[in-house]
């Protein structure tokens, strides 16, 4: 799979029964039908929601992601689900160390590696989530938790094509707060230089911003340094708005110099 910028991912999380998940989704392929053009519209419903969702939008161009993955290839786990599994179901990524698996289910870096590593054996993309919490950010500390967490958590021969880093501050998601644009800009052109460290093509690898973005700022935010686009969780359960962020990097993406 190959993504172009901008990169727009939902994270629905534990949100969705049949009739309203799938009506979202819906809706998004639709729109996506309908103005075809640049950028990368996803999103990454419940596990429960995939296999349905994945019949209704067919090869419409809007990608599909599972929020988490074992990172075991299959055996004896109760209730995880292999990345494996996720591509037989149609998907096409999976985010991997999101905040609320690091710090709600103790996932550390070696565990985060290693599902990452399991994903991209499965042919999955991957979206890396790496973030500080607000008292490491109050510390100072966030460039060195990032480090460590770039350091523990990429996957062994990451490719640049198949992997997706995303910026979350912790004390961004869902609170209403964000960075400055300035500070988001930063933080990303440092991780940027990780990156090109450490991955083979690491100028490549897609690296998005996460954190309460929602219509009204998602524009400054893509327009922001090193800013390839934006992982949504709370906005991207409601089909218009979410469509509207992506409409908003689209926008960014055509007027910036180098195009989309
Ligand atoms: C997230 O959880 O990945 C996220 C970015 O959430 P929100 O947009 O609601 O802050």
């Amino acid at each position: 799979m190959s993504l172009a910028t901008p990169v727009v991912i939902g994270n629905w999380k534990m949100n969705g029964l049949r009739a309203d998940g799938l009506a979202r989704a819906e809706a998004l392929r639709d729109r996506l039908a309908r103005a075809p053009g640049e950028g990368t519209l996803g999103i990454c419903p419940p596990a429960t929601l995939l296999a349905p969702i994945a019949d209704r939008i067919g090869e419409h161009g809007l990608l599909l992601g599972g929020q988490d993955c074992s990172s075991a290839l299959k055996g004896a786990h109760t209730g995880d689900i292999s990345a494996e599994m996720l591509k037989d179901l149609g998907c096409d990524l999976v985010i991997v160390g999101h905040s609320e698996r690091r710090h709600g289910h103790g996932e550390d870096d070696a565990l985060v590696r290693a599902k990452a590593e399991a994903a991209l054996k499965a042919g999955l993309d991957v979206i890396l989530c790496i973030g500080e919490t607000e008292e490491e950010w109050q510390a100072g500390g966030t460039t060195e938790v990032l480090d460590r967490q770039i350091e523990g958590s990429l996957p062994a021969a990451a490719a640049a094509g198949h992997l997706i880093v995303a910026y979350e501050p912790v004390w961004a998601i869902g609170t209403g707060r964000t960075p400055s644009t300035v500070d988001i800009g930063r933080t990303h052109a440092h991780i940027r230089s990780r990156l090109v460290d450490l991955v083979p093509g690491g100028a490549r690898v897609r690296l998005l911003y996460g954190g309460s973005v929602k219509a009204g700022n998602a524009g400054e935010i893509m327009a922001a340094g090193e800013v390839d686009g934006v992982l949504v969780g709370g906005a991207s359960l409601d089909a218009d708005g979410f469509w509207a962020i992506f409409e908003a990097g689209r926008a960014g993406a055509r007027s910036s110099p180098a195009g989309a």
